[in-house]
């Protein structure tokens, strides 16, 4: 029998893995850069959290979610989205209070039962920042600011900002009016769950993907009407903001996105050369979700990245985030001396090697003692090496090895002492393995 992964899941490979290290790497970086520091919540929760936060009426939670009973019954969901299990902890934990401000991120596999298709997975990865505790346009900002300015420090222009405003429990009710209004004639013709939606939060048409829908929504009058003074205000802050820090940014009164705990501000960052799935992440203040799973009344913004999505848009700008460590093949030549010192060496350059902030270079050598020079050198070459470290009795006595490029086939005999300070000067900047076959 033969399996194949899942379908909407994907293995990582080696050979792909240092690009999604790269990446979390610079998530992590620029996270901590902003003084937000990072939670890890469990990959299920109880499936009620889900309902309560994200929503009954979305299609994550309608549709989209894996959920399964363990063994005692008990109903559990794999997290479709990351916001709802942070808040639970941080309610949790007791951390979560008024007047205390929360900066944290996350990083991990997401889980929605989607339809698969280029850029759109069931097992995906997002990274993610909460700013919980200030009721502030300040903090929507400034986590706007982070993805914003997370995606230009990959490389990655001409990103555009969609805006909107949700309004808050006080004048969000208006709204729906307004909607109801609207929609009523058009009821009957709306899809079967948008006729649902109708009822319970009309404020989901907007998110319907249906075309029909989508036509009969365009003619919607705009939320930002009707929002009451303090969500204008609070808005208007907003946008003064991201001027003031030469973001880009259009206003989309139908950006309502696919979670319920939006109030006020909601925003998208869109990568407007990739078609379907544009959308690299998105995120918004959700000054109610505390209090809806248990906690204190205690606002919050926040975003999601979808990492897949990042990774795609670089790759098709033949942007890399990161590359293997240039790999090091060490060979011996000679009495049981020699193999004793080689094997030490692999581990002492091993250690060298990775004491950088970044792993300076890779060390490997041959498994089986005593093949050949020649041989050696071969499958130095297939694993993709750039140098080869040589150990022979004559080393030995001088306590010293031959260093040789692989590519050029120059030598030159370097001091035990002097070593990792040589390779890791001759291998900055230099090009990844690339092996020949799966050598290593
Ligand atoms: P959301 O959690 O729905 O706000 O989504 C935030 C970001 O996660 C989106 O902008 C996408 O980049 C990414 N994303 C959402 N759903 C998927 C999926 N099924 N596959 C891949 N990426 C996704």
């Amino acid at each position: 029998m033969k399996f194949q992964v899942p379908r909407g899941t994907f293995d990582v490979m080696p050979e792909e893995a240092a690009r999604w290290q790269a990446l979390e790497a610079r998530a992590r970086a620029v996270s901590t850069a902003s003084g937000y520091r990072e939670i890890r919540t469990p990959i299920f929760e109880a499936t009620e959290l889900f309902l309560r936060g994200v929503g009954e009426t979305t299609d994550i939670v309608s549709k989209e979610m894996y959920t399964f009973a363990d063994r005692k019954g008990r109903s559990l969901t794999l997290r479709p989205e990351g916001t709802a299990g942070v808040m639970r902890a941080l309610v949790e934990h007791g951390v979560a209070q008024a007047g205390r401000i929360h900066r944290v991120w996350y990083t991990g596999p997401m889980f929605r039962y989607d339809r698969p298709q280029a850029g759109r997975y069931r097992q995906f990865h997002q990274w993610g920042a909460e700013c919980v505790g200030s009721a502030h346009p300040a903090a929507d900002i400034e986590i706007i600011l982070l993805l914003v300015d997370f995606l230009a420090s990959l490389g990655l222009a001409g990103t555009t900002v969609q805006l909107n405003s949700v309004g808050h429990s006080g004048c969000r009710p208006a709204y729906q009016e307004v909607l109801r209004a609207y929609l009523a004639p058009h009821v009957d013709s709306l899809c079967a769950d948008c006729r649902v939606r109708f009822e319970k939060n009309p404020l989901r048409v907007l998110d319907c993907k249906v075309p029909h829908d989508r036509e009969i929504a365009a003619g919607i009058p705009s939320i930002l009407d009707s929002l009451c003074a303090e969500c204008r205000e609070h808005f208007d802050a907003v946008q003064a903001g991201l001027t003031l820090h030469d973001v880009q940014f259009t206003l989309d009164p139908r950006l309502v996105r696919g979670l319920d705990y939006y109030t006020r501000t909601a925003f998208e960052v869109h990568d407007p050369s990739r078609g379907a799935q544009s959308a690299m992440g998105g995120g918004g203040r959700y000054d109610g979700l505390i209090a809806d799973v248990g906690g204190p009344s205690v606002p919050g913004v926040g975003f999601s990245a979808g990492l897949e999505r990042i990774l795609m848009a670089l790759e098709e700008r033949s942007l890399t985030p990161g590359a293997d460590a240039p790999l090091v093949y060490v060979a011996r030549a000679g009495d049981a001396a020699v193999e004793a010192v080689a094997q030490q060496l692999v581990r002492e350059l091993r250690r060298e090697g990775a004491a950088a902030a970044g792993t300076a270079y890779a060390v490997i050598a041959d498994l089986e003692p005593g093949r050949g020079l020649g041989a050696q050198f071969k499958q130095a070459d297939k694993a993709g090496a750039t140098l080869a470290v040589v150990v022979g009795a004559d080393e030995l006595a001088a306590d010293a090895v031959t260093v040789k490029d692989l590519k050029t086939g120059t030598q030159e005999k370097i001091a035990r002492a002097q070593l990792a300070m040589h390779l890791a000067a001759r291998l900055a900047g230099a090009p990844a393995p690339n092996p020949t076959e799966n050598a290593r």
